[in-house]
């Protein structure tokens, strides 16, 4: 394959050509959510970060296989294996069985990546799925001596491990440090040492969630399910690993000693991590109340928001950031995006009405090698939006006579951008009347059909649209001459 695509490796720390392991074949594999709550910018900027080199790695006529995971047993509430079983507990507390949470915020999560206009990825991967593969890579773990079994659960030997392998490769962190570093939690004495994670753990009584093990009815540890999945879907060494930096460690760290521990290798080429996002320039989090979901920003449905926020505007605002920075959100940054947006979207209708001359006043032929450069200096999006901003600029500039292109020209140009505007940004438009007008209409439809239902006494029909609708943030009142919904 030829390109000169450049990308940035957590693990080596230097920016390098990208070669493929065995092109023209690409194995991905991006960590997903943890499906117990709705999805919010934390969830939007890794999703659209790796799609972002999705599309463009299939753009060079790389076939690539994508995996995202999500993640549905074994993420606990504290990384250190201590606390409840983050979707566990969420059923415990509304009552519901665990898959039926799983099911309930999966649905959700697709339904943002698709407003997000967010492509599929080939594989998505459930961790319950795959309990046999973690079950087997305990075993292998354990037969080269790299994990102990303590009281029903396994841990893997940080302090073995190191002897052997460098621990602590890809954050940086030395086994000296943690061991000073770490504090011992309550009931981790099982542990040799506290930076010990589980492999497999015991569940206890309340533990919903549990399966059969050599060890004892419990559940897989964390950092297990994506190196089980990776390794089954793309081998024991495949191109792309990424997440969102908060995972570099424990998890994704650890994750290079289960291979290494199991193979005798690194799983994992390139290593690429997306910065994390603030709000207001404060961390993001439930007890700070700054805590916006994706649906309260296409709703505006948040004090912190003064009107709502079409999900391109999001997109277009995290592209305008590079990925490995930080990037903070606030209400006035967004209406810049939203503004930014449109502008350039308006510009692609322009190009149409253009009218060809018999030379061009403007170079334009620099501005396909400009927007490659900036895609190939490690997927350099706010970059290659600045181009696309200056190519506006002379459209503009042509519509109203100060400047030329040629019929060839405008070709060229038309062609660029919609190559980079909707192929690989992927941006679309929004129109919001139209898509209003067909809702209301959808909605009329669905409404009649829920009617017809409740005369010929369905009541099993007539819930389950208004169930179905719920889950889509639709809510359904009944009124005395037949219903009414509302959206949030
Ligand atoms: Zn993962």
């Amino acid at each position: 394959m030829n390109n000169n695509l450049q990308i940035y490796n957590t693990l080596t720390r230097k920016k390098a050509k990208f070669e493929a392991i065995k092109p023209p074949h690409v194995g991905m594999y991006v960590c997903g959510p943890t499906v117990y709550g709705d999805a919010h910018l934390g969830h939007a900027r890794p999703a659209i970060t790796f799609d972002i080199v999705f599309r463009y790695l299939m753009h060079l006529d790389y076939k690539v296989r994508y995996v995202r995971n999500i993640t549905d047993v074994g993420h606990l509430e504290n990384d250190a294996d201590e606390g409840e079983d983050k979707i566990g507990k969420k059923a415990r507390l509304d009552s519901l069985e665990p898959m039926e949470v799983v099911k309930y915020f999966t649905d959700r999560y697709h339904v943002n990546m698709d407003q997000l206009n967010v492509l599929h990825p080939s594989i998505e991967p459930t961790a319950s799925g795959h309990i046999i593969e973690q079950i087997e890579l305990v075993k292998t773990i354990l037969k080269n001596g790299y994990g102990y079994e303590a009281d029903g659960s396994v841990y893997f030997d940080v302090e073995k491990y190191n002897k052997d392998f460098k621990y602590g490769k890809l954050s940086g962190r030395k086994i000296e440090e943690l061991l000073e570093n770490t504090r011992e939690l309550a009931g981790q004495e099982e542990k040799k040492n506290s930076f010990d994670f589980a492999l497999w753990k015991k569940s206890d009584p309340k533990h919903i969630m549990h399966w059969p093990s050599p060890w004892s009815e419990g559940y897989p540890g964390w950092h297990l399910e994506c190196s089980a999945m990776g390794k089954k879907y793309l081998g024991e060494k495949f191109d792309i690993h990424g997440g969102g930096m908060d995972l570099l460690f424990p998890h994704h760290e650890s994750e290079i000693a289960q291979a290494n521990a199991s193979c005798g290798h690194d799983p994992v080429k390139y290593w690429m991590h997306n910065n994390m996002i603030t709000i207001s320039g404060q961390k993001m989090g439930k007890s700070l109340k700054n805590y916006i979901t994706l649906d309260d920003f296409f709703t505006g449905n948040s004090e912190l928001l003064s009107q709502a926020y079409g999900p391109m505007t999001i997109r277009f605002f995290i592209l305008q950031a590079h990925y490995r920075s930080t990037l903070d959100f606030s209400d006035t940054a967004l209406q810049a995006a939203e503004k930014g947006m449109q502008k350039l979207l308006k510009t692609v209708e322009v190009i149409d009405k253009l009218t060809a001359a018999a030379t061009s006043s403007v170079d334009i032929s620099k501005f396909k090698a400009k927007l490659y450069d900036a895609m190939n200096d490690d997927f350099n999006t706010p970059i290659a939006i600045a181009h696309l901003f200056e190519l506006s600029k002379i459209i503009n500039q042509v519509n109203d006579g100060k400047e030329s292109l040629t019929k060839e020209d405008i070709e060229i140009v038309k062609n660029l951008v919609n190559v980079f505007v909707f192929d690989l940004l992927g941006l679309k438009e929004e129109d919001k009347s139209g898509n209003d007008e067909l809702v209301d209409q959808l909605m009329g439809t669905i409404l009649a059909i829920r009617k017809n239902a409740k005369l010929n006494k369905d009541w099993t029909t007539a819930d389950q649209i208004r169930d179905e609708l719920g889950k889509l943030n639709i809510k359904v009142k009944d009124t005395k001459d037949g219903a009414e919904w509302s959206i949030g």
